[in-house]
């Protein structure tokens, strides 16, 4: 499997020059576009790396993720889906339009902005820092990495240019989708955004929640199957964007991606695969990440759908 890594990331790098690095958050510009690594975590403790697997990125959507789990944990799926649907939509992530013309002004799913704006708003704990603690804790716990934090710079550089989620946010309060303070939950989400991991933690990321919740390196339960089912069945439908149809029929597995160049795929009873490649395509995927994760299913066999 190392060797199949190893390989499978060298013959994925040329694919790094045809994206660009997301610049309309100005500190995510600064990223290296040949930048490219990999990790498989298996749910029996191994774990293989490749490339530059340890190399520190900000999760992005992958964070909607952790905020969906959490949410899903504390409040129940009846409470959650209330608020959020769990429909895909063929609209890029941070887009307006649909969120008006639909009635009730309704995220279609919890992965796009505004779906994620909604849930940081229903976090059921005291102010942002308590919300941001608890967020912190279970992305640890999910990751085995008791050392992932909040990037500062990235976090500022979205807050001061964040303008379309302001937006989504200032049209949610006027629709009465979130209650509270609009800056303050923005705050929140912008925060989430920001968290720093490398490849190698999304991998067992990925793992723990192929493993139905139970992290298989540290074994600790974080979460429960039926929110880990949950989870995985909006990584297949919602997960990748606007990209989501064409990564089922391609790549077959559940992943999340993030416009810092991440994607996180879990495998039931199998593995976690974590890629970093911040050269995205158009609808803000890793291209040569998502070339990784077509090579692995379509070469090893790792296809589950
Ligand atoms: N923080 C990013 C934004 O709000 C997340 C987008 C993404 O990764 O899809 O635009």
């Amino acid at each position: 499997m190392q060797m199949i890594l190893e390989q499978t990331v060298k013959a994925c790098s040329p694919w790094c020059t045809t994206g660009k690095v997301a610049s309309y958050i100005p500190e995510l510009g600064k990223a290296d576009t040949m930048a490219l690594g990999a990790a498989i975590a298996d749910v029996k403790g191994n774990i293989y790396t490749a490339g530059d697997y340890d190399q520190l990125f900000t999760m992005q959507s992958i964070s909607k993720v952790v905020t969906l789990s959490l949410a899903l944990m504390e409040l129940g799926e009846e409470i959650v889906f209330s608020k959020v649907g769990m429909e895909a939509v063929a609209d890029p992530f941070n887009s307006i339009m649909r969120l008006e013309m639909d009635k009730p002004h309704k995220p279609h799913n919890p992965f796009i902005n505004s779906g994620a704006i909604v849930l940081a708003s229903i976090l059921p704990y005291s102010d942002n820092d308590a919300k941001m603690d608890a967020i912190l804790d279970m992305t640890r716990q999910l990751t085995g990495n008791t050392s992932i934090n909040v990037n500062k710079e990235v976090y500022m550089s979205e807050k001061f240019t964040g303008e379309r989620n302001r937006a989504l946010a200032y049209f949610l309060s006027s629709t009465q989708g979130i209650d509270g303070d609009v800056e303050e939950i923005l705050d929140v989400y912008f925060r989430h955004c920001s968290m720093e991991v490398s490849a190698k933690d999304l991998a067992v990321m990925g793992a723990t929640i192929a493993e139905d919740g139970r992290n298989p390196y540290t074994e600790e339960e974080v979460l429960s199957p039926e929110i880990c089912r949950i989870v995985r069945a909006l990584m297949v439908t919602c997960g990748t964007y606007d990209g989501s149809g064409e990564f089922a029929v391609r790549i077959g597995m559940p992943c999340k991606s993030g416009v810092g160049g991440g994607i996180m795929a879990s495998l039931p009873g199998m593995m976690g695969i974590g890629v970093f490649g911040p050269a995205l395509d158009y609808r803000g995927n890793s291209v040569a990440g998502a070339r990784i994760l077509e090579m692995l299913a379509e070469e090893n066999g790792l296809r589950i759908l």
